[in-house]
C-alpha cells in the first residue's frame, strides 16, 4: 500500500482538524485554543508534550529508541483579514481568518504524529515542532531562543507550505535560497515647513522624499548585481495635511528583500547613504530607521536532496518539481534552517488564480491534499529513520 493510501483512513479526522481550526482562527502570540487542541491531540496518542516555548509554541516528542532526530515543523497562527467566503467553516472570529493555509499546517502533521505513533515503523525521536507566530513575528526565533534545539535536540529539521500556485498534490522544491530575506525600513525627512505660495522660504520634504523615493530604485536598477535578486518598495508616503502649506516632514516606509546576505546588506547601506545624502544637498536632514526582520530561508544540499527523494518515492518523480521557481516572499523558517541543516519545500494545492492566492480574503486550503501532506511526513521519518 503506498504511503499517501496509509493515511487516507485519517483523512475525515484530518478535514475536522483543519476546519476546526480555520472557524477559530489565533494571530501572533495568540494561539491557545489552537495549541491547547493540539497538545491534547498529541498526548492523546501516546507523544510526550512540552509546552511553552515561544509562548504557546507545541513540542511533541515521539521516541522509539537510539537513533537520529527529526524536527518537523508546522505553523499555528492566522492573519489580521476578514473573511469574505461563505463556506460552513467560516471564521468565526471578525477581522481573523487563516488565509495562509496554516490550519492545513498543523493538520497535516497531526495526521503524521497520530500515524506514526501507531505504527512506530522507525528508529530514532521525532520532533514534531508547531511553532506561533510565523506572520511578522518571528515565533521560530522566539522558540530558538527559549532553547528548542537545545532542549529538544534534532539532526534536521523540515517545513513545508500549502502553494495554490503550483497544481495540486505536486511538491516544488530547490536547494540554497528558496525565500528572501525580509526587512522594514521608515525615512523621516525632516525639512522646514512654509506657505505653499512662497516655498523658497522653506525646505520642502515632499519634494525631497519623492526624489528619495526615485533614487531608491536605482539602488535595485544599478547597484546590484543583475545576477542577484532584490527588491526595494516604498509602501507608504505620508506628508502635509492641506492644499496651501509646505509640511515640515514627510515619512516613508516600505521593505527591502534579497536572497544573499552581502546583498542584504549593501540594500541597507545605500538606502541609507542616499536617504542622507539627498537630505543633505537640500539642506533637509533624515531620521532613519532599519529593522532586520526575516533572513533568507536557505535550504541545505543534503536535505534537500533527501527531501526531493522521498517526495519522488511518494508522488512519482513527474509530480515532484525538482528546481521549484524562488520567491521574494519571506518565512521565517530561515531561523530554524540557520540553526540546523534542513529543507522547506512547498506543496501544491491548485487552488491559485483569482480570488484564492495566499492572504486573500477568501482563501480556504484545499483539504483534498491533506493526506499527501501526512504522507510526506510520514515518508521521511520513516526513509531517514529506518526501523
Ligand atoms: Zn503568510
Ligand atoms: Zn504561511
Amino acid at each position: 500500500m503506498s504511503t499517501v493510501d496509509r493515511l487516507r483512513p485519517l483523512h475525515d479526522a484530518m478535514i475536522e482538524w483543519r476546519r476546526d481550526f480555520h472557524a477559530h482562527p489565533e494571530t501572533a502570540y495568540e494561539e491557545h485554543r489552537t495549541s491547547e487542541r493540539i497538545a491534547t491531540l498529541l498526548a492523546g496518542w501516546g507523544i510526550e508534550v512540552h509546552r511553552g516555548l515561544g509562548g504557546t509554541g507545541v513540542i511533541g516528542s515521539l521516541c522509539t529508541g537510539d537513533g537520529p532526530s527529526l524536527g518537523l515543523r508546522a505553523d499555528m497562527d492566522a492573519l489580521h483579514i476578514h473573511e469574505v467566503a461563505e463556506v460552513a467553516h467560516r471564521s468565526r472570529t471578525p477581522g481573523k481568518m487563516h488565509a495562509c493555509g496554516h490550519d492545513g499546517h498543523c493538520a497535516m502533521l497531526l495526521g503524521a504524529a497520530r500515524h506514526l505513533a501507531e505504527t512506530r515503523d522507525f528508529r530514532g525521536t521525532v520532533r514534531f515542532i508547531f511553532q506561533p507566530a510565523e506572520e511578522n513575528e518571528a515565533g521560530a526565533l522566539r522558540m530558538i531562543e527559549d532553547g528548542l534545539f537545545d532542549r529538544f535536540p534534532v539532526d534536521s529539521v523540515y517545513g513545508l507550505h500549502n502553494w495554490p500556485d503550483a497544481p495540486e498534490g505536486v511538491i516544488g522544491v530547490r536547494a540554497g535560497p528558496v525565500m528572501a530575506s525580509f526587512d522594514v525600513f521608515e525615512a523621516v525627512v525632516v525639512g522646514r515647513g512654509a506657505h505653499a505660495a512662497m516655498p523658497h522660504l522653506g525646505i520642502d520634504p515632499i519634494h525631497v522624499a519623492a526624489q528619495i523615493v526615485a533614487a531608491w530604485q536605482g539602488v535595485v536598477a544599478r547597484a546590484v548585481d543583475p545576477l542577484e535578486s532584490a527588491v526595494v518598495s516604498v509602501t507608504q508616503f505620508h506628508a502635509g495635511d492641506t492644499w496651501n502649506v509646505i509640511p515640515d516632514r514627510a515619512m516613508l516606509r516600505g521593505t527591502a528583500r534579497a536572497f544573499r546576505a552581502e546583498v542584504r546588506g549593501d540594500l541597507e547601506h545605500r538606502l541609507r547613504r542616499l536617504g542622507e545624502g539627498i537630505c543633505a544637498a537640500a539642506g533637509a536632514s533624515l531620521d532613519w530607521t532599519y529593522d532586520r526582520r526575516y533572513p533568507a530561508t536557505v535550504n541545505h544540499a543534503r536535505e534537500t536532496e533527501v527531501a526531493r527523494r522521498v517526495a519522488a518515492d511518494l508522488l512519482g518523480a513527474e509530480r515532484v518539481i525538482a528546481e521549484m521557481p524562488p520567491s521574494m516572499g519571506s518565512e521565517d523558517f530561515a531561523f530554524m534552517l540557520q540553526a540546523r541543516p534542513g529543507c522547506y519545500l512547498r506543496l501544491g494545492t491548485g487552488n491559485g488564480g483569482g480570488n484564492c492566492l495566499l492572504h486573500n480574503a477568501a482563501y480556504d486550503f484545499n483539504d483534498r491534499v491533506l493526506p499527501i501532506g501526512a504522507a510526506y511526513w510520514v515518508a521521511l521519518v520513516e526513509s531517514e529513520m529506518p526501523a
